[in-house]
């Protein structure tokens, strides 16, 4: 206890923070969902601020361009799972922790376990799809979550609380494929994903301590432009999720598809919204995710392995944001790829 006072004390004195709001943390629990560079800045800083029990889920391993912004590993950690790489780190931060690190992909499969008796759920994705997943699952069991991301200089974080408004009252749909850029396409800075991270934290971390909801509000920064907004947000009655009750993304109604094509060694995925862009727009888009020539109707090439995990992956997009991936015929794989250089 006196310990815990000691290497708290400095929060203590924040309002919001003082009395029982600590033993509160301590009490609390948060998911914290994907453990890339945003996951380890938000599970960093909620084990240091106290928060008593971190469940943490990750499906990759840590590579070495991880290690410019993702702050919980090391060049030791190099091929080691993110999710347990971030255990060891957290655990010496405050060996009186409870971390729980699982080595997995949050799908629809999965998802409910995941969140099944947390207080507090954080956005740690890097693509847009798993995040209206959680969307669902969380304003169905009427729990809040953090949406939380960052691209280039773009940072956006918003609490998500039970009753909405929720992420598609501020985005009904999910973008066409290839409308957003990817941490692998278009790059981003350690000190975005800080502001992000800070800002999912910030928001959430009251919440923990027994705070009551403040308005809801989306921040968005342009850290480039030194630009701070925070938009008002609130609830759209015509909304399908937290309106209507319809969970499409849990349910299996909306989101990608992956099929593996028989006898080739390859895996189809069928993107949730059609794609906008031409052949030139997706040869612009995939410049930096290896070696690409544009064909009729569709762009193709190989990726760089630093982008598949040293795997030796072609791909083929088609101008309506289809894709096969070649040289696998595991949907895992080809679609944690999609992800990362198509985005979605
Ligand atoms: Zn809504």
């Amino acid at each position: 206890m006196a310990e815990h006072a000691d290497r708290h004390a400095r929060q203590r004195l924040v309002a919001g923070f003082t009395g029982p709001a600590q033993e509160r943390l301590r009490a609390s629990s948060a998911l914290v969902a994907g453990c890339g560079a945003l996951g380890c800045l938000i599970a960093d800083q909620l084990v240091r601020a106290g928060v008593g029990r971190v469940v943490i889920v990750d499906r990759d391993v840590v590579e070495p361009s991880n290690l410019q912004r993702q702050c919980l590993f090391t060049t030791a950690d190099v091929g080691v799972p993110k999710a347990i790489a971030a255990r060891a780190r957290l655990e010496a931060v405050d060996p009186s922790a409870r971390i729980e690190a699982w080595v997995d992909s949050i799908d629809r499969e999965s998802i409910e376990d995941y969140v099944d008796g947390i207080d507090l759920v954080f956005d740690g994705f890097d693509a847009m799809e798993p995040r209206y997943l959680l969307n669902d699952v969380c304003v169905r069991d009427g729990r809040p979550w953090v949406y939380c991301a960052a691209i280039a200089t773009q940072a956006r974080a918003m609490l998500v609380r039970p009753g909405g408004p929720c992420l598609r009252c501020v985005w009904p749909d999910a973008p066409p494929a290839g409308a957003l850029g990817t941490c692998d396409t278009a790059g981003v800075l350690g000190s975005t994903v800080a502001i992000a991270a800070g800002a999912s934290v910030a928001l959430g971390l009251p919440i923990l301590a027994g705070a009551e909801p403040s308005t809801p509000t989306l921040v968005s920064v342009d850290a480039a432009a030194g630009s701070w907004r925070t938009i008002a947000v609130a609830k759209d009655p015509a909304c399908p999720c937290c309106g209507a009750g319809r969970f499409e993304w849990l349910d299996g109604d909306a989101g990608s598809g992956a099929a593996v094509l028989c006898g080739r060694n390859a895996v189809q995925i069928r993107p949730a919204v059609e794609s906008v862009l031409d052949e030139s727009g997706w040869l612009a888009r995939l410049a930096h995710a290896g070696s690409f020539t544009v064909g009729q109707g569709l762009v193709r090439g190989s990726i760089d392995p630093s982008l598949s995990s040293g795997l030796a992956l072609d791909l083929t997009v088609f101008i309506d944001g289809r894709a096969v991936v070649h040289g696998t015929s595991d949907p895992a794989i080809a679609a944690a790829v999609c992800a990362r250089v198509l985005g979605g």
